[in-house]
């Protein structure tokens, strides 16, 4: 049964069979898909939306993913792409200078580099690369409603499709595995009842974009103008800008009026004041920003991964990479025994001890970085870095390496597993 085709084995009641269902079409459940379809295991992805085309997502692929998608084959079409390179991170200073903080150029690495890409290209090229294997399905508009369980066991998911018109009856999708790949709301770990640590975070997000036809830079650089603190976000055509905010003060700010919000970014982002001077309120989306983690990733039958397993403050922008490195790592072990039809909570608990230490080590690194952020958020001051180490990094910027080393590759790199190097050959080509 293990690698069965998926077929409707009772057309009456709407049960169908897979060997691994993967719940979200977001990095880390494109990625895990990808990944086991390429070892022959058949895999279905449910993502609830229609497109990938949702606006304020992770958009920063990082140079472990940039590598992974070598190791892919997907690399050449990725750098077809439109994206931007971010070399280095300076941090604006208390008394108004700047110091540059992480050097990516000095990583001894083939991608030293930072990508932004807007996050739907990065879905559709997987999603495209998913099509040439013959065991991959993607079935989007498709949202998961619950559980199917077996006694403690989780069985597979009730799902239902979301057509052009109306929804259309519910039915069951059956699987060895499932995993929840949906994100930091997840309906499945909730189902699943699996208990979440919520860790406190001073700052809550604004996100808006600016276009600009100016060409933008390869440096992200944090900027506080008179008190108020943002990350510009060079991308192809327009700035990114995410404009951190006090935690739960977005009703309190946008009271405020339009015009304030206006003034504010063209003082504070004046390569595009006329663009800034257009800017509505509802074209500013507010981020509820959340580091939480899971005590425990897994139960019977299921594996929760990415975001769903721990939520990232956007610190670092290391969302996209933590859920991607996820995916690799459950891939990498969950292939043989999916494959073998003997998974087993021993190989989900194996994937969390994997990924533990990373998971830990960069919400270790956030939390710190938002306690830092505090005179920065509340106070409206630039950061306060001992001078000694400022005159440390100015005069030895080979330490710039360190902090760079960090964000761009993080703790345990993972690498595609060996199966599923290989070229990828578009499936409608011709
Ligand atoms: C505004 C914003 C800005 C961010 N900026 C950055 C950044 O710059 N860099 C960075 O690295 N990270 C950033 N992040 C975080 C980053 O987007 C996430 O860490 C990353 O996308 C996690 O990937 P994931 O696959 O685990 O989950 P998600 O990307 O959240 O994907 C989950 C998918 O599951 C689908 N889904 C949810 N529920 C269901 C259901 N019931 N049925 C079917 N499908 C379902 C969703 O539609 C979604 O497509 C940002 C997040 C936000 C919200």
């Amino acid at each position: 049964m293990a690698t069965a085709e998926p077929v409707r084995v009772r057309e009456e009641s709407l049960v169908e069979r897979t060997t691994c269902v993967v719940v979200g079409g977001g990095p880390a459940g494109m990625v895990v898909g990808l990944i086991l379809a390429r070892a022959g295991i058949h895999v279905t992805v449910l993502e609830k939306h229609a497109d990938f085309l949702r606006d304020f997502r992770g958009d920063t692929i990082h140079p472990t993913t940039l590598e992974l998608l070598d190791e892919l084959g997907l690399i050449e079409r990725f750098a077809a792409m439109p994206h931007n390179r971010v070399e280095e991170v300076r941090i604006p200073l208390e008394d108004g200078s700047t110091l540059r903080v992480g050097d990516l150029r000095r990583l001894r690495h083939p991608y030293p580099y930072i990508a932004m890409a807007p996050q739907w290209d990065f879905l559709n090229l997987l999603a495209e690369a998913g099509e040439a294997e013959p065991t991959f399905q993607l079935r989007m508009e498709t949202e998961v409603t619950g559980l199917l369980r077996d006694g403690d066991r989780v069985t597979g998911v009730r799902c239902r499709r979301y057509g052009a018109a109306a929804a259309e009856p519910e039915y069951e999708l059956r699987a060895d595995l499932t995993i929840a790949a949906d994100g930091r709301e997840s309906l499945v770990r909730r189902e699943a009842g699996l208990p979440v640590r919520e860790f406190p975070v001073n700052a809550d997000a604004w996100w808006f974009r600016l276009p600009t036809d100016g060409k933008v830079g390869e440096t992200l650089m944090p900027r506080i103008v008179d008190g108020r603190f943002y990350v510009v976000i060079p991308r192809d055509g327009y700035l990114q800008i995410a404009h951190l905010i006090p935690k739960g003060a977005d009703e309190r700010l946008r009271a405020r009026g339009v015009q304030v919000l206006r003034t504010e970014v063209a003082a504070a982002i004046p390569e595009a004041a006329e663009a800034a001077r257009q800017l509505e309120l509802a074209d500013v989306k507010v981020l509820d920003v959340r580091v939480n983690r899971l005590r425990r990733w897994y139960a019977d039958g299921l594996l929760c991964i990415g975001d769903a397993a721990h939520a990232m403050s956007p610190i670092g922008g290391v969302g996209v990479n933590l859920a991607v490195q996820d995916a690799v790592a459950a891939a990498g072990r969950l292939a043989g025994p999916l494959q073998a039809g003997t998974a087993s909570t021993r190989d989900s608990r194996a994937v969390q001890r994997r990924r533990m230490f990373p998971t830990w080590a960069t919400q270790t690194m956030q939390r710190g970085m938002h306690r830092g952020l505090d005179r920065v958020i509340e106070g409206g001051r630039g950061f306060r870095v001992p001078r000694q180490l400022q005159t440390l990094l100015r005069a030895v910027p080979q330490l710039t390496w360190v902090p760079a080393r960090l964000v761009g590759i993080g703790a345990l790199p993972e690498h595609a597993p060996r199966f599923a190097r290989r070229q990828w050959t578009p499936a409608r080509s011709g």
